[in-house]
């Protein structure tokens, strides 16, 4: 017997209520990670986009834009991609500073800010990163980027297999590999959506020949490859060479080889099915790492960890950690100092196909100056 059903009814009505406006204000938050961040291209860049070279992608959420500057004189060409894994952000921060400064002399500079824009849509779940990091830059307002997941939204690949099975090599990984770009290449026009765009980032590096490429990323500290650059062997002498510049520079950055058994990297792929000279290269992110504690938009930007300060003191960290921790800025510069030493070693190594690029800051101007003074037009000389 309900002796207060016109009670129960207004609880109803106003849970239906609170409901209703969670619901809108999750959804506003959730469609606007739909489009992409604000880029402000530096002057000569044209903008394209994936699906022109593999149509394949076009009006799916895989389609990410390109852009291209060509030099007065004729060169080489160099392909940035960053954003690979969307919650790597010095990857897909440093090719923007590309493209928010390069002025091409030579040849023809190839920028993918945001490779996998469906990862950069959603966070990975349990990780509690933050959805957003924004940059301060010199004149006090801030650049906002997103910080997304390593994996394709689940929006794009649902449901995640038990085990991937990598088409061209059978090599079996966790089933959730399956949604990682860099475990898709060399991709397949009628595969799943990553391998797609996988495929269309090959038609590329094919199309325009692209003589030299980089795939930015982030690892954590604990993780033996960081502070590196990964070569495939026909990339390995220039990224020696490379490596002894930037030793001179005092940045120290290990070689690693790309092994041959490890299938679907864009270290390893990119250089078996493209005439392309493939480099990943990693600095060290602790807001990825499994030893970390508060996760938020603060450690995004420092790096700054008490328990990686006492791992470090522990010397159980593959990467010097001081007390600066291991900021973004830091880690920018060092993308850039590195694409600005091997851009200069192939242009000593292979002349005919050199890539010369100006206007890019140095290692020590993104440290001093704060990778923010070199966003969005403010910081640069023209
Ligand atoms: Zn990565």
């Amino acid at each position: 017997m309900d002796l207060n059903f016109k009670g129960n009814k207004t609880t109803a009505c106003l849970l239906l209520g609170a409901a209703l406006v969670i619901c809108a204000i999750s959804g506003r938050e959730f469609m606007a990670n739909a489009g992409f961040d604000d880029l402000v291209p530096a002057a000569g860049f044209e903008r394209k986009m994936l699906s022109d070279y593999f149509d394949g992608l076009r009006g799916s959420r895989m389609d990410t834009p390109v852009f291209v500057q060509n030099g007065a004189k004729s060169g080489g060409s160099v392909l940035i991609l960053g954003g690979t894994h969307p919650n790597e952000p010095s990857g897909y921060v440093s090719a923007t500073l590309f493209l928010e400064n390069a002025r091409v002399v030579k040849g023809r500079l190839f920028v993918i800010p945001f490779a996998n824009a469906s990862g950069f849509t959603n966070t990975l779940p349990q990780e509690a990163s933050p959805s957003r990091i924004h940059i301060t830059r010199s004149d006090g307002s801030a650049r906002s980027f997103r910080y997304g997941s390593r994996d394709t939204s689940p929006i794009d690949m649902w449901p995640t297999p038990d085990i991937y099975i990598h088409k061209s090599s059978g090599q079996e990984l966790a089933g959730n590999e399956s949604k990682n770009l860099n475990r898709a290449y060399p991709g397949d026009p009628n595969g799943t959506p990553v391998e797609r765009l996988a495929y269309g980032i090959m038609e590329l590096l094919r199309g325009e020949k692209i003589t030299l490429a980089f795939d930015l990323h982030e690892a954590s500290p604990e993780y033996p490859v960081v502070e590196a650059i990964v070569a495939h062997e026909r990339s390995m002498e220039l990224a020696a060479a490379t490596a002894m510049e930037l030793i001179g520079q005092e940045i120290d950055m290990r070689l690693e080889p790309s092994p041959k058994n490890l299938h679907g990297l864009s270290h390893r792929e990119w250089g078996d099915y493209t005439d392309t000279l493939p480099i990943l290269m990693e600095t060290a992110n602790p807001s990825q790492g499994r030893l970390r504690g508060r996760t938020d938009e603060t450690l995004a930007l420092t790096g700054l960890d008490k328990a990686y300060a006492k791992a470090a003191a522990l010397g159980r960290l593959f990467v010097p950690y001081g007390p600066d921790g291991k900021p973004l800025s830091q880690r920018v510069a060092r993308h850039v100092a590195s694409i600005s030493a091997f851009l200069e070693m192939l242009s000593l190594f292979d002349e005919e196909n050199g890539v010369t690029v100006e206007n890019v800051p140095g290692y020590e101007d993104i440290i001093q100056k704060g990778v923010g003074s070199y966003l969005g037009g403010i910081g640069r000389s023209n």
